[in-house]
């Protein structure tokens, strides 16, 4: 090969990542862990593992926007995989303000960022955290059928903002929440924009909160809006931004990039929460690779069986398939590579049902001990579980694929 050759593709991991990964692990293995189960049970919000995670670092504006700035795109899913090892509810206690971040550094203007951002994570001893709200009773995968209003009131320069929003992580409870709404119903998905409403803007209030099967140390809640007036500079992007994406909406100009707010969100987070998966799948599959080597029945080993041992060589390879699937999309999304298959929507839908099966082996290895909350392979069975729901659906994530794919229409 000459020297010019292009080099060699490496799937290695730089210092600096292992670093990190170290890092994250050490904390996930000292603090998380440790406090999982309590906080399961609690099913509270846990202030002070969070508290801690803020001490050091982890839960602060710094290291989120350090970590999406990655040029490698690598520097979330590392992090989420290994805190998600630790526990899913507490992490995602601690990773849900920045997807609120996520949608103002998406779509609000640099003052914007620079403005609310600081204010999702506060500081160590004076916690703040955020929450994003875009699901409605009757609106969850059709994000067009949404029905919260905003309407702007000119001679004021303030938009009021009515509706419910539902399963909001961290809602109700925020210190700043974005939240997406209608502006102009006729143009359905293409019709609405995100919203900050500021710490203690009258007229929001926390509605039920939800009682849930797993990730159940994070908090979600309905988010009530009555009559709440926000200034202009609230609407994230600005108000020329809104109308000449509107005017060119009304033409049936496709505007370039993301089709809506929310999709613009979605389509920055899909890989880091396919790592989440990837985190709790790791955690089960260590737990019965342990198991089913000191484990004996009939005079040995249960590994020894091939049923067992084929069992966590499918568990294994789903983990890594999954893992290279979510670098691939990182690493595209940061290189802004166009997602033509639907990368980041592949990472994530293998991801999440790759945690689901894989808890759910790790169970069946355990057999007794795992239907046991003896044992934690059963809170990651129920957290592992959301992942085919949340931040868009199983199903969702298969048609967005087949468009992407076919280039048609398919229901
Ligand atoms: C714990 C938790 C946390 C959440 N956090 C947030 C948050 O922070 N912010 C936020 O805005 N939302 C949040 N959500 C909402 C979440 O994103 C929605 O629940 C999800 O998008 C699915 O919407 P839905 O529940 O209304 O289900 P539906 O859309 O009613 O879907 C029900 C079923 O029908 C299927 N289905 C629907 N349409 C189609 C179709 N066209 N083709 C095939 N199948 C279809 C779905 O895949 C699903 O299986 C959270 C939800 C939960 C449970």
């Amino acid at each position: 090969m000459s020297d010019d050759a292009p080099s060699t593709p490496s799937f290695a991991l730089g210092d600096d990542h292992v670093e990190l990964q170290k890092w994250v692990h050490t904390f996930a293995e000292d603090v998380v862990r440790p406090a999982a189960a309590e906080w399961d049970e609690r099913e509270e919000f846990p202030w002070p593992v969070v508290e801690e995670a803020a001490r050091i670092g982890l839960y602060s504006l710094d290291f989120f926007a350090t970590q999406s700035f990655d040029p490698t795109g690598l520097g979330l899913p590392l992090t989420m995989e290994e805190l998600f090892w630790g526990d899913a509810g507490i992490g995602l206690a601690i990773v849900g303000s920045s997807l609120a971040a996520a949608a103002v550094a998406a779509n609000g203007t640099p003052e914007q960022i620079g403005e609310w951002a600081p204010q999702m994570f506060g500081s160590p001893g004076d916690l703040k955290v955020a929450a994003f709200c875009s699901s409605e009773p009757d609106a969850g995968s059709d994000v067009g059928a949404m029905r919260t209003r905003a309407t702007y009131d000119e001679a004021k320069d303030e938009w009021e903002l009515n509706g419910t929003k539902t399963w909001a992580t961290n809602g109700g409870m925020a210190d700043v929440h974005v939240v997406t709404a209608v502006v102009e119903p006729e143009l359905r998905a293409r019709g609405q924009a995100s919203f900050v409403v500021p710490p203690g803007t009258e007229g929001l209030s926390q509605g039920q909160k939800f009682a849930k099967h797993g990730i159940r140390a994070s908090h979600t809640a309905e988010v009530v809006l009555d009559h709440v007036r926000v200034p202009g500079s609230c609407l994230l992007g600005g108000k020329d931004r809104l109308d000449a994406r509107l005017a060119k909406a009304r033409e049936g100009v496709r505007s370039g990039g993301s089709a809506n707010a929310s999709m613009a969100t979605f389509e920055r987070t899909r890989p880091a929460v396919g790592a989440q998966a990837i985190g709790i799948a790791r955690a089960a599959y260590e737990v019965a690779l342990d198991y089913a080597k000191t484990r004996e029945q009939f005079g040995r080993p249960i590994i020894e069986n091939q049923a067992i041992a084929f069992a966590l060589a499918d568990m294994k390879t789903g983990i890594d398939a999954s893992r290279l699937l979510v670098w691939r999309a990182a690493w595209m999304a940061k290189q802004g590579t166009p997602f033509e298959a639907a990368e980041g929507s592949m990472s994530k839908l293998y991801a999440g049902e790759t945690a689901v099966r894989v808890t759910g082996q790790a169970m069946q290895i355990l057999g007794g001990n795992g239907y046991t909350r003896e044992y934690p392979v059963e809170r990651m069975a129920r957290d592992a579980r959301i992942y085919t729901i949340f931040e868009g659906t199983s199903e969702i994530q298969r048609l967005v694929i087949a468009r992407a794919i076919s280039g048609m229409q398919i229901r």
